[in-house]
């Protein structure tokens, strides 16, 4: 009887895809709740009848034609498959230097919210912010005013269901601007595409990259290693505080700040990492009209202030920055697919080769595995070779005695070794990593 929750639940709940996006749950007419526990979330089935079909199909978490919602979104295929469809790559910042300074990058998507908001083109943005009750966890809301946008700058790299908000639309709004990570957004699109009622209203849909979500157990960890066990001393949260690239900053009721550089908190990654980031192919939120990411680059990170990757995928996108910046509101320049993609890298091939071989495994282990419509055909042995010392670290990292260990040290010390070893590990694998990235084919696999 209650056929597509039964099927979420086997499909997509009970597997290691299940992105907790909230989309289920946002679609779900009340009959689901979505429960939180030491900030993960599960939805709860509280009234009884079937979830609505939408609940299951709209859902990102598995079955994701990205051919499909490329042509919807662009009227095209891509223009390449490691980006996604980009018009123009740009580097550079907000120009007011508060935004720029508030924001966790170069403060460019706050920027390009106050621009809408301001010019009246939305009458409200869904953005992320901390909550009140709970100022350790993220939420999403419908930001309806100048500083409630500027509230909710800064990335929260820890788990936030966005999509949860459907069950608050279309609401009374004219007019919406959607942040969301990209499998966030690939369920909006994915409502577009069967013009569900819920995203009508929805005209501009932005988006940071996102190379992985934490469990927020990294959180926990992070204060337990300063030898605090209780979240209510917790005051506030920031994940990128203070001057780019930022410090992980969490303020305590006492007055204490606890806090570590960017790079050094990184060394929670590989302990905390969610399961599901592990097979998400998409690095640069490829559907969105704007996506914007780090200007990871030892020239631009030497000096400070605030760096921003900009896609402009859509024309929409395209003619919003030009406007913005022909008007003063934003400094980009515009920079070459190779510069933008030295300064990715890393991250896409952790997905565009990475991830389709983690997705390879699973298949081959006769698990359940997304299905993105594309993939790689050409992934070099050497990289092959690559993912499976990777995949015995991070096997190695999942082990209590091992997280236990590094708990006790100074953050300092693990996040100093985290980052020297990053880098030692980053040279010796350039070549097997980079090499042969911008080579890489790809086929369709979807009807
Ligand atoms: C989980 C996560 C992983 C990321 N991984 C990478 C990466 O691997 N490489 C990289 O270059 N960049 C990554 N980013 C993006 C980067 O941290 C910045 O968000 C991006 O550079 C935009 O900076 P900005 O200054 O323009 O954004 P801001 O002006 O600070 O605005 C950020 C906007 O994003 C919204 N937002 C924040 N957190 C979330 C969230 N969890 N879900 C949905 N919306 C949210 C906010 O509400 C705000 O509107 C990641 C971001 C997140 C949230």
């Amino acid at each position: 009887m209650d056929f597509w929750w039964s099927k979420l639940q086997r499909e997509i709940l009970q597997t290691d895809l299940y992105t907790r996006s909230g989309t289920a749950v946002g679609l779900s007419d009340g009959i689901l709740t979505l429960a939180e526990k030491d900030g993960d979330y599960f939805p709860l089935k509280v009234k009884d009848g079937d979830i609505p079909k939408e609940a299951f199909t709209c859902s990102p978490d598995r079955y994701n034609n990205m051919p499909a919602l490329n042509r919807l979104t662009f009227g095209k295929l891509p223009s390449n498959w490691l980006f996604g469809e980009v018009k123009k790559y740009y580097l550079g910042y907000a120009k007011d230097p508060a935004i720029r300074r508030l924001g966790s990058s170069g403060g460019v998507l706050t920027a390009v919210l106050l621009y809408l908001w301001e010019h009246q083109l939305i009458d409200g943005a869904v953005a992320v912010r901390m909550r009140s009750d709970k100022p350790y966890l993220g939420e999403s809301f419908i930001a309806t005013s100048r500083e409630q946008i500027i509230a909710a700058a800064q990335s929260k790299y820890s788990i936030v269901p966005v999509n949860q908000i459907l069950s608050e639309l279309p609401g009374p709004y004219r007019s919406l601007a959607y942040v969301g990570l990209p499998d966030q957004v690939m369920a909006i699109r994915k409502l577009q595409q069967i013009a569900h009622a819920k995203v009508s209203r929805i005209n501009y849909v932005l988006g940071p990259f996102c190379g992985l979500v934490l469990h927020f157990s990294a959180i926990v960890s992070f204060l337990r290693s300063h030898g605090v066990r209780d979240l209510a001393l917790v005051k506030s949260l920031e994940y990128r505080a203070g001057e780019w690239p930022g410090y992980l900053r969490i303020t305590l009721t006492d007055g204490r700040i606890i806090q570590a550089r960017k790079f050094h908190a990184n060394y929670l990654i590989p302990f905390h990492l969610t399961r599901y980031s592990l097979y998400q192919v998409d690095q640069t939120n490829e559907l969105t009209d704007i996506s914007v990411g780090d200007a990871w680059a030892p020239s631009y990170e030497q000096r400070g202030q605030g760096w921003s990757l900009v896609l402009a995928r859509s024309v929409k996108g395209r003619e919003l920055l030009h406007t913005m910046i022909d008007q003063g509101y934003l400094n980009l320049r515009e920079i070459s697919f190779n510069e933008a993609l030295a300064m990715q890298s890393h991250g896409i091939d952790f997905k565009k080769r990475g991830a389709f071989i983690r997705i390879a495994k699973l298949k081959r282990q006769g698990k359940p595995y997304p299905d993105y419509g594309y993939e790689p055909t050409n992934i070099p042995a050497g990289r092959l070779r690559f993912e499976a010392v990777l995949g015995v670290l991070f096997r190695l990292c999942g082990l209590k005695i091992f997280l236990a260990v590094v708990e006790k040290l100074p953050v300092r010390l693990s996040g100093g070794l985290f980052v020297v070893a990053r880098n030692f590990w980053r040279r010796r694998t350039k070549k097997i990593k980079r090499g042969g990235l911008t080579d890489l084919k790809f086929r369709l696999t979807g009807k």
